[in-house]
């Protein structure tokens, strides 16, 4: 068996991911938090005008981003969990390894780039 990540670069990675945690944590707090307080004004506002249709646009697109945000976050917390395993940093599909360089800009990724190009292809 041959070892693709050294432990130095899993911590590394390690840690990455556990900034990324945080950042996305906060990221989605802070969306919840905003969209409250603008719920709030325009329930305000709309004493006199109906911005019905305006307020469920918006909410559409909060709640996708939310969505955006509340996958990243999962997708982070699977390769935490996984960030000892023997077989993190290898492809699901094809089980190649997936380039250090590739998983620091990307510590969550679960494809090699071939593969997920061709998933993004497959579309
Ligand atoms: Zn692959």
């Amino acid at each position: 068996m041959t070892i693709h990540l050294t432990a130095g670069q899993r911590a590394l990675l390690k840690a990455e991911l556990e900034l990324r945690q945080q950042q996305l944590s906060r990221q989605l707090e802070v969306h919840r938090e905003g969209r409250s307080r603008i719920e709030h004004a325009r329930d305000v506002l709309s004493q006199d005008f109906d911005y019905a249709p305006q307020r469920a646009m918006d909410r559409e697109v909060d709640m996708a981003l939310s969505e955006f945000d509340t996958q990243d976050l999962a997708a982070v917390g699977r390769a935490l969990a996984r960030v000892h395993d023997e077989d993190y940093g290898l492809c699901v599909d094809c089980g190649g390894e997936i380039p250090f360089d590739r998983l620091k800009v990307e510590p969550q990724a679960l494809r090699c780039v071939v593969c997920e190009s061709k998933r993004e292809q497959g579309r």
